[in-house]
Protein backbone atom coordinates (compact mmCIF):
# COMPACT_ATOMS: atom_id res chain seq x y z
CA UNK A 1 0.00 0.00 0.00
CA UNK A 2 1.45 3.70 -1.01
CA UNK A 3 1.94 6.02 2.08
CA UNK A 4 2.91 9.49 0.83
CA UNK A 5 4.57 11.64 2.88
CA UNK A 6 4.81 15.65 2.20
CA UNK A 7 6.99 18.59 3.75
CA UNK A 8 5.64 21.94 2.64
CA UNK A 9 7.71 24.94 2.85
CA UNK A 10 7.18 28.62 1.45
CA UNK A 11 8.48 27.35 -1.61
CA UNK A 12 9.42 24.01 -1.86
CA UNK A 13 7.40 20.72 -1.41
CA UNK A 14 8.93 17.36 -0.73
CA UNK A 15 7.25 14.04 -0.92
CA UNK A 16 8.34 10.44 -0.47
CA UNK A 17 6.14 7.70 -1.40
CA UNK A 18 6.71 4.63 0.03
CA UNK A 19 5.53 1.21 -0.44
CA UNK A 20 3.81 0.18 2.89
CA UNK A 21 4.20 -3.92 2.10
CA UNK A 22 7.46 -3.85 1.49
CA UNK A 23 8.57 -0.74 3.36
CA UNK A 24 11.00 0.92 1.22
CA UNK A 25 11.00 4.05 -0.65
CA UNK A 26 9.22 4.02 -4.16
CA UNK A 27 10.30 7.68 -4.86
CA UNK A 28 11.09 10.71 -3.58
CA UNK A 29 11.51 14.20 -4.97
CA UNK A 30 11.46 17.84 -4.75
CA UNK A 31 9.08 20.82 -6.43
CA UNK A 32 11.13 24.13 -5.45
CA UNK A 33 10.49 27.63 -6.68
CA UNK A 34 6.85 26.73 -5.82
CA UNK A 35 4.54 29.89 -5.99
CA UNK A 36 1.23 28.43 -7.08
CA UNK A 37 0.49 26.03 -4.18
CA UNK A 38 -2.63 24.42 -6.16
CA UNK A 39 -0.75 24.13 -9.77
CA UNK A 40 2.14 22.92 -7.61
CA UNK A 41 0.08 19.86 -6.57
CA UNK A 42 -1.12 19.30 -10.08
CA UNK A 43 2.39 18.42 -10.97
CA UNK A 44 3.20 16.46 -7.91
CA UNK A 45 -0.06 14.45 -8.14
CA UNK A 46 0.46 13.82 -12.19
CA UNK A 47 4.41 12.69 -11.18
CA UNK A 48 2.71 10.47 -8.80
CA UNK A 49 0.20 9.05 -10.60
CA UNK A 50 2.70 7.61 -12.93
CA UNK A 51 4.23 5.25 -9.96
CA UNK A 52 0.97 4.25 -8.71
CA UNK A 53 -0.51 1.33 -10.96
CA UNK A 54 -4.21 1.50 -9.35
CA UNK A 55 -3.91 5.48 -9.64
CA UNK A 56 -3.81 8.21 -7.12
CA UNK A 57 -6.90 6.56 -5.16
CA UNK A 58 -4.93 3.74 -4.07
CA UNK A 59 -2.90 5.97 -1.45
CA UNK A 60 -3.43 4.72 2.12
CA UNK A 61 -2.70 7.99 3.64
CA UNK A 62 -0.57 11.00 3.65
CA UNK A 63 1.47 12.13 6.45
CA UNK A 64 2.30 15.76 6.72
CA UNK A 65 5.02 17.79 8.49
CA UNK A 66 3.83 20.52 10.79
CA UNK A 67 5.96 22.40 12.28
CA UNK A 68 3.94 23.76 15.23
CA UNK A 69 1.64 21.85 16.88
CA UNK A 70 1.31 24.46 20.34
CA UNK A 71 0.17 23.09 23.22
CA UNK A 72 -2.58 20.91 21.66
CA UNK A 73 -0.96 18.52 20.18
CA UNK A 74 1.79 16.48 21.45
CA UNK A 75 1.33 13.57 19.35
CA UNK A 76 0.57 12.93 15.66
CA UNK A 77 -2.93 13.24 14.78
CA UNK A 78 -5.24 12.08 11.95
CA UNK A 79 -6.06 15.16 10.59
CA UNK A 80 -10.21 15.74 10.88
CA UNK A 81 -12.04 18.99 10.54
CA UNK A 82 -11.71 19.73 14.10
CA UNK A 83 -7.86 19.78 13.95
CA UNK A 84 -7.40 21.43 10.89
CA UNK A 85 -9.03 24.59 12.41
CA UNK A 86 -6.91 23.91 15.46
CA UNK A 87 -4.33 24.14 13.30
CA UNK A 88 -5.34 27.15 11.53
CA UNK A 89 -5.52 28.85 15.26
CA UNK A 90 -1.88 27.80 16.23
CA UNK A 91 -0.62 29.60 12.78
CA UNK A 92 0.05 32.94 14.40
CA UNK A 93 2.91 30.78 16.89
CA UNK A 94 4.60 29.19 13.64
CA UNK A 95 3.68 32.08 10.28
CA UNK A 96 6.48 31.36 8.32
CA UNK A 97 5.82 27.57 7.95
CA UNK A 98 2.43 26.67 9.09
CA UNK A 99 0.70 28.05 6.78
CA UNK A 100 2.33 25.91 4.00
CA UNK A 101 1.39 22.83 6.28
CA UNK A 102 -2.17 23.49 6.26
CA UNK A 103 -2.18 24.70 2.50
CA UNK A 104 -0.55 21.12 1.89
CA UNK A 105 -3.24 19.34 3.74
CA UNK A 106 -6.15 21.47 1.76
CA UNK A 107 -4.74 20.49 -1.23
CA UNK A 108 -4.04 17.00 -1.10
CA UNK A 109 -7.79 16.61 -0.04
CA UNK A 110 -8.71 18.57 -3.18
CA UNK A 111 -6.82 15.92 -5.13
CA UNK A 112 -7.34 12.80 -3.22
CA UNK A 113 -10.51 13.30 -1.67
CA UNK A 114 -11.34 11.40 1.42
CA UNK A 115 -7.79 10.12 1.82
CA UNK A 116 -6.39 9.89 5.69
CA UNK A 117 -3.76 12.02 6.64
CA UNK A 118 -2.29 12.78 9.11
CA UNK A 119 -0.10 15.67 10.95
CA UNK A 120 3.22 15.25 12.60
CA UNK A 121 4.56 17.94 14.78
CA UNK A 122 8.20 19.08 14.83
CA UNK A 123 7.43 20.17 18.42
CA UNK A 124 5.93 16.93 19.68
CA UNK A 125 9.21 15.34 20.89
CA UNK A 126 9.64 18.10 22.83
CA UNK A 127 6.22 18.01 24.61
CA UNK A 128 8.18 15.75 27.19
CA UNK A 129 10.50 19.12 28.73
CA UNK A 130 9.67 19.18 32.57
CA UNK A 131 8.13 22.80 33.53
CA UNK A 132 11.73 24.08 34.41
CA UNK A 133 13.07 23.24 31.06
CA UNK A 134 10.11 25.23 28.82
CA UNK A 135 9.67 28.82 30.79
CA UNK A 136 11.36 32.00 30.17
CA UNK A 137 12.12 33.72 33.50
CA UNK A 138 9.55 36.65 32.66
CA UNK A 139 6.06 37.05 34.61
CA UNK A 140 4.21 34.23 34.42
CA UNK A 141 0.94 35.77 33.56
CA UNK A 142 2.00 37.20 30.58
CA UNK A 143 3.70 34.00 29.29
CA UNK A 144 0.48 32.25 29.48
CA UNK A 145 -1.77 34.89 28.47
CA UNK A 146 0.57 35.08 25.11
CA UNK A 147 1.62 31.07 24.61
CA UNK A 148 5.53 32.21 25.38
CA UNK A 149 7.09 29.26 26.32
CA UNK A 150 10.06 26.98 24.90
CA UNK A 151 8.55 24.61 22.44
CA UNK A 152 11.72 23.27 20.93
CA UNK A 153 11.78 22.19 16.67
CA UNK A 154 13.70 19.68 14.32
CA UNK A 155 11.89 17.04 17.42
CA UNK A 156 11.19 14.34 14.08
CA UNK A 157 14.89 14.37 13.73
CA UNK A 158 15.71 14.57 17.34
CA UNK A 159 13.14 11.42 17.82
CA UNK A 160 14.22 9.51 14.80
CA UNK A 161 18.28 9.64 15.71
CA UNK A 162 17.70 9.31 19.17
CA UNK A 163 15.38 5.76 18.57
CA UNK A 164 18.01 4.59 16.58
CA UNK A 165 20.85 5.63 19.10
CA UNK A 166 18.50 3.61 21.77
CA UNK A 167 18.35 0.41 18.97
CA UNK A 168 22.33 0.72 18.41
CA UNK A 169 23.40 2.01 21.94
CA UNK A 170 21.13 -0.80 23.53
CA UNK A 171 21.51 1.16 27.11
CA UNK A 172 17.74 0.20 28.11
CA UNK A 173 15.39 2.67 29.52
CA UNK A 174 17.45 5.30 31.27
CA UNK A 175 20.06 5.48 28.20
CA UNK A 176 21.12 9.78 28.52
CA UNK A 177 21.68 10.88 25.17
CA UNK A 178 22.43 14.58 23.66
CA UNK A 179 21.72 14.87 19.78
CA UNK A 180 22.93 17.27 17.98
CA UNK A 181 20.75 18.18 14.97
CA UNK A 182 23.34 20.83 12.81
CA UNK A 183 22.01 21.73 9.63
CA UNK A 184 21.01 25.04 8.11
CA UNK A 185 19.23 25.36 11.32
CA UNK A 186 21.08 23.93 14.65
CA UNK A 187 19.66 22.52 17.60
CA UNK A 188 20.65 19.81 20.54
CA UNK A 189 18.59 18.03 22.96
CA UNK A 190 18.80 16.30 25.95
CA UNK A 191 17.31 12.83 25.35
CA UNK A 192 16.50 10.64 28.65
CA UNK A 193 15.08 6.99 28.21
CA UNK A 194 13.84 8.29 24.57
CA UNK A 195 12.25 11.18 26.28
CA UNK A 196 13.14 14.94 25.40
CA UNK A 197 14.32 16.66 28.84
CA UNK A 198 15.85 20.01 27.16
CA UNK A 199 16.13 21.21 23.79
CA UNK A 200 18.02 24.56 22.62
CA UNK A 201 15.48 25.94 20.04
CA UNK A 202 12.77 27.88 22.46
CA UNK A 203 9.84 29.80 21.43
CA UNK A 204 10.89 30.17 17.85
CA UNK A 205 13.72 28.04 16.14
CA UNK A 206 15.96 31.50 16.80
CA UNK A 207 17.44 30.60 20.06
CA UNK A 208 19.96 28.21 21.05
CA UNK A 209 23.17 27.49 18.52
CA UNK A 210 24.56 29.51 15.67
CA UNK A 211 23.36 28.76 12.70
CA UNK A 212 23.71 29.04 8.91
CA UNK A 213 21.91 32.19 8.73
CA UNK A 214 20.51 32.80 12.52
CA UNK A 215 22.18 34.01 15.53
CA UNK A 216 20.96 31.42 17.93
CA UNK A 217 21.55 32.87 21.74
CA UNK A 218 21.90 36.49 22.19
CA UNK A 219 21.03 38.90 25.28
CA UNK A 220 17.61 40.05 24.59
CA UNK A 221 18.73 43.85 25.19
CA UNK A 222 20.68 43.48 21.82
CA UNK A 223 16.97 43.46 19.97
CA UNK A 224 15.81 46.17 22.42
CA UNK A 225 19.01 48.38 21.17
CA UNK A 226 18.37 47.88 17.38
CA UNK A 227 14.89 48.72 17.43
CA UNK A 228 15.91 51.67 19.98
CA UNK A 229 14.44 54.63 18.09
CA UNK A 230 17.57 57.26 19.52
CA UNK A 231 19.89 53.82 18.13
CA UNK A 232 20.05 51.99 15.21
CA UNK A 233 15.95 52.58 14.71
CA UNK A 234 15.08 49.31 12.36
CA UNK A 235 11.59 48.27 12.00
CA UNK A 236 10.59 45.09 13.08
CA UNK A 237 11.15 43.18 9.85
CA UNK A 238 14.84 44.76 9.53
CA UNK A 239 15.35 43.24 13.20
CA UNK A 240 13.92 39.94 12.04
CA UNK A 241 15.51 39.70 8.64
CA UNK A 242 18.66 40.83 10.59
CA UNK A 243 18.87 37.96 13.34
CA UNK A 244 16.67 34.93 11.24
CA UNK A 245 19.21 35.48 7.58
CA UNK A 246 22.00 37.73 8.19
CA UNK A 247 23.45 36.51 11.30
CA UNK A 248 24.65 33.22 12.26
CA UNK A 249 27.77 31.98 9.79
CA UNK A 250 26.97 34.05 7.21
CA UNK A 251 26.98 37.41 9.35
CA UNK A 252 30.04 36.34 10.94
CA UNK A 253 31.94 35.54 8.20
CA UNK A 254 30.31 37.91 6.07
CA UNK A 255 30.16 36.19 2.80
CA UNK A 256 28.66 32.17 3.48
CA UNK A 257 26.19 30.35 5.41
CA UNK A 258 27.71 26.72 4.17
CA UNK A 259 30.50 25.27 6.59
CA UNK A 260 31.82 23.52 3.19
CA UNK A 261 32.82 27.02 2.16
CA UNK A 262 34.46 28.47 5.33
CA UNK A 263 36.15 25.35 6.18
CA UNK A 264 38.27 25.69 2.82
CA UNK A 265 38.37 29.52 3.60
CA UNK A 266 39.85 28.81 6.95
CA UNK A 267 42.15 26.58 4.94
CA UNK A 268 43.39 29.61 2.96
CA UNK A 269 43.88 31.84 5.76
CA UNK A 270 40.23 33.73 6.29
CA UNK A 271 40.67 35.15 9.55
CA UNK A 272 36.61 35.70 9.66
CA UNK A 273 35.86 32.20 8.45
CA UNK A 274 38.43 30.90 11.07
CA UNK A 275 36.65 32.70 14.02
CA UNK A 276 32.86 31.88 12.41
CA UNK A 277 33.57 28.33 13.35
CA UNK A 278 35.57 28.91 16.38
CA UNK A 279 32.38 30.35 17.75
CA UNK A 280 30.21 27.88 16.12
CA UNK A 281 31.70 25.24 18.02
CA UNK A 282 32.34 26.92 20.79
CA UNK A 283 28.50 27.04 21.40
CA UNK A 284 27.95 23.52 20.57
CA UNK A 285 30.70 22.70 23.19
CA UNK A 286 28.79 24.95 26.05
CA UNK A 287 25.16 23.29 25.20
CA UNK A 288 27.01 19.58 25.35
CA UNK A 289 28.31 20.91 28.32
CA UNK A 290 25.60 21.82 30.09
CA UNK A 291 22.97 18.97 28.73
CA UNK A 292 26.27 16.54 30.41
CA UNK A 293 25.22 18.40 33.64
CA UNK A 294 21.29 18.29 32.97
CA UNK A 295 21.49 14.75 32.65
CA UNK A 296 23.56 14.13 35.76
CA UNK A 297 26.48 12.20 33.03
CA UNK A 298 26.19 11.19 29.38
CA UNK A 299 26.11 7.33 27.39
CA UNK A 300 25.55 8.61 24.07
CA UNK A 301 25.97 11.53 21.59
CA UNK A 302 24.51 12.03 18.82
CA UNK A 303 25.85 14.04 15.61
CA UNK A 304 23.18 14.31 12.75
CA UNK A 305 22.10 16.23 9.56
CA UNK A 306 24.28 18.29 6.93
CA UNK A 307 27.34 19.39 9.27
CA UNK A 308 26.75 16.34 11.86
CA UNK A 309 26.78 14.07 9.73
CA UNK A 310 29.55 15.31 6.94
CA UNK A 311 32.33 17.56 9.21
CA UNK A 312 34.45 15.64 10.97
CA UNK A 313 36.53 19.16 11.72
CA UNK A 314 33.40 20.29 13.60
CA UNK A 315 32.82 17.93 15.63
CA UNK A 316 36.32 17.46 16.76
CA UNK A 317 36.80 20.95 17.51
CA UNK A 318 33.56 20.85 19.76
CA UNK A 319 34.63 17.81 21.49
CA UNK A 320 37.92 18.85 21.90
CA UNK A 321 39.24 19.29 25.50
CA UNK A 322 36.14 17.10 26.73
CA UNK A 323 38.05 14.15 27.18
CA UNK A 324 38.02 14.01 31.15
CA UNK A 325 34.59 14.65 31.15
CA UNK A 326 34.07 11.31 29.21
CA UNK A 327 34.22 12.49 25.41
CA UNK A 328 36.78 10.53 23.66
CA UNK A 329 37.14 10.53 19.68
CA UNK A 330 38.85 8.39 17.96
CA UNK A 331 39.84 10.52 15.68
CA UNK A 332 40.47 7.65 12.73
CA UNK A 333 36.80 6.52 12.95
CA UNK A 334 35.72 10.47 13.16
CA UNK A 335 37.72 11.28 9.68
CA UNK A 336 36.38 8.20 8.20
CA UNK A 337 32.77 8.67 9.55
CA UNK A 338 31.02 11.06 6.60
CA UNK A 339 27.55 10.78 5.52
CA UNK A 340 27.40 7.51 6.91
CA UNK A 341 26.34 5.84 10.29
CA UNK A 342 29.26 5.24 12.45
CA UNK A 343 30.61 4.99 15.98
CA UNK A 344 33.24 7.98 16.07
CA UNK A 345 34.46 6.92 20.05
CA UNK A 346 37.19 5.59 21.39
CA UNK A 347 37.03 2.35 22.92
CA UNK A 348 38.04 4.13 26.05
CA UNK A 349 35.32 6.47 25.82
CA UNK A 350 32.79 6.20 28.55
CA UNK A 351 30.35 8.58 26.60
CA UNK A 352 29.16 6.37 23.07
CA UNK A 353 29.82 9.07 20.05
CA UNK A 354 27.67 8.36 17.07
CA UNK A 355 27.15 9.40 13.81
CA UNK A 356 23.51 8.92 12.34
CA UNK A 357 22.38 10.38 8.98
CA UNK A 358 18.54 11.93 9.83
CA UNK A 359 15.81 10.50 8.19
CA UNK A 360 12.84 13.01 9.01
CA UNK A 361 10.40 11.40 6.19
CA UNK A 362 10.80 7.44 7.74
CA UNK A 363 9.47 9.07 10.58
CA UNK A 364 6.58 10.67 9.37
CA UNK A 365 5.63 7.79 7.23
CA UNK A 366 6.34 5.49 10.43
CA UNK A 367 3.96 7.41 12.83
CA UNK A 368 1.26 7.86 9.77
CA UNK A 369 1.25 4.03 9.67
CA UNK A 370 1.01 3.73 13.63
CA UNK A 371 -1.85 6.73 13.65
CA UNK A 372 -3.87 4.79 11.49
CA UNK A 373 -3.07 1.46 12.49
CA UNK A 374 -4.77 3.17 16.14
CA UNK A 375 -7.83 4.66 13.87
CA UNK A 376 -8.46 1.55 11.97
P1 LIG B 1 18.60 21.53 6.21
O1 LIG B 1 18.69 21.97 7.63
O2 LIG B 1 18.19 22.62 5.28
O3 LIG B 1 17.90 20.20 6.00
P2 LIG B 1 21.08 20.07 5.84
O4 LIG B 1 20.84 19.16 6.99
O5 LIG B 1 21.15 19.46 4.48
O6 LIG B 1 20.10 21.30 5.80
O7 LIG B 1 22.47 20.83 6.13
C1 LIG B 1 22.96 21.78 5.22
C2 LIG B 1 24.31 22.28 5.70
O8 LIG B 1 25.19 21.17 5.93
C3 LIG B 1 25.03 23.13 4.67
O9 LIG B 1 24.68 24.47 4.78
C4 LIG B 1 26.48 22.91 5.01
O10 LIG B 1 26.88 23.90 5.94
C5 LIG B 1 26.52 21.58 5.70
N1 LIG B 1 27.20 20.54 4.92
C6 LIG B 1 26.70 19.75 3.96
N2 LIG B 1 27.64 18.93 3.46
C7 LIG B 1 28.78 19.22 4.13
C8 LIG B 1 30.15 18.74 4.08
N3 LIG B 1 30.51 17.77 3.25
N4 LIG B 1 31.04 19.30 4.93
C9 LIG B 1 30.68 20.26 5.79
N5 LIG B 1 29.42 20.77 5.87
C10 LIG B 1 28.51 20.25 5.06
Amino acid sequence: MPVLVLNCGSSSIKYTLFDSERDEVVRHGLLDRVTQYFAAFEELFNTLESFLPEGLGSIRAVGHRVVHGGDRFVASRVVDDDVLSALKEISPLAPLHNPHNIRGIECTADHIPDVLQVAVFDTAFHATLPERARHYAIPLQISELLGIRRYGFHGISHQYVSRRALSLAGGGEDLRMITCHLGNGCSVSAVRGGRCVETSMGFTPLEGLVMGTRCGDLDPAVVLQLLDPKGADLSWDEVYGLLNHQSGLLGLSGYSSDVRDLLSAREEGDANASLALEIFTYRLKKYIGSYHAVLGGTDALVFTAGIGENAPAIRMEALAGMEEMGFVLDPKANEATVGTEGEISDPVSPVRILVIPTDEDRLIYEETLRVIGQNS
